[in-house]
């Protein structure tokens, strides 16, 4: 079940590899209260083998089970990689491992993902959160939630 490419296949001409990647052996190692993996990371990539490289390209979508960092509502949302590209080495100081003709493309995946892991998951942009108990009612209606600065106030409550 892991994502791994066969350089013996490839050299004849390039692969696609489509399918899902359980989140265990995704392995994010994200410990969010907020946020929840429960299902397998879906991939659609083409694999190249260019001179001394791998070339991969595709889409990467993995639906995160979230609850609002503001008012606690459950909600579903995808981390998606749409695009995604990765140049992989077969040669020189940076190459990448390759264990019986095969190189394993989790460790790129599981890097790329957290890059773009939500920090803060809001059930929308502008939630204004739990009505009771809130502060921030004071300023409701008179000006635009700023995103930056909700960003940090969610970084102080969550410590
Ligand atoms: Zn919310």
């Amino acid at each position: 079940m892991s994502l791994k490419v066969n350089l013996r296949h490839l050299a004849e001409h390039g692969i696609h590899l489509e399918g899902e990647l359980p989140v265990a052996e995704l392995d994010l190692g994200v410990e969010d209260e907020l946020i929840h993996l429960n299902s397998p990371l879906s991939y659609d990539l083409s694999v190249e083998l260019l001179h001394d490289a791998l070339l991969v390209t595709g889409s990467l979508v993995l639906p995160l089970d979230c609850e609002c960092g503001r008012c606690l509502k459950k909600f579903k949302t995808e981390l998606k990689l749409n695009g995604w590209a990765a140049h992989l080495p077969l040669e020189g100081e940076e190459k990448v491992a390759v264990d019986n003709d095969s190189v394993d493309l989790t460790p790129f995946v599981r890097e790329d993902m957290l890059l773009d892991f939500p920090q803060h998951p809001l059930c929308r942009p502008d939630c204004a959160g739990l009505k009771k108990n809130s502060k921030a009612s004071q300023t409701e209606g008179s000006e635009e939630p700023k995103p930056a600065v909700w960003a940090e106030l969610d970084k102080l409550k969550l410590k």
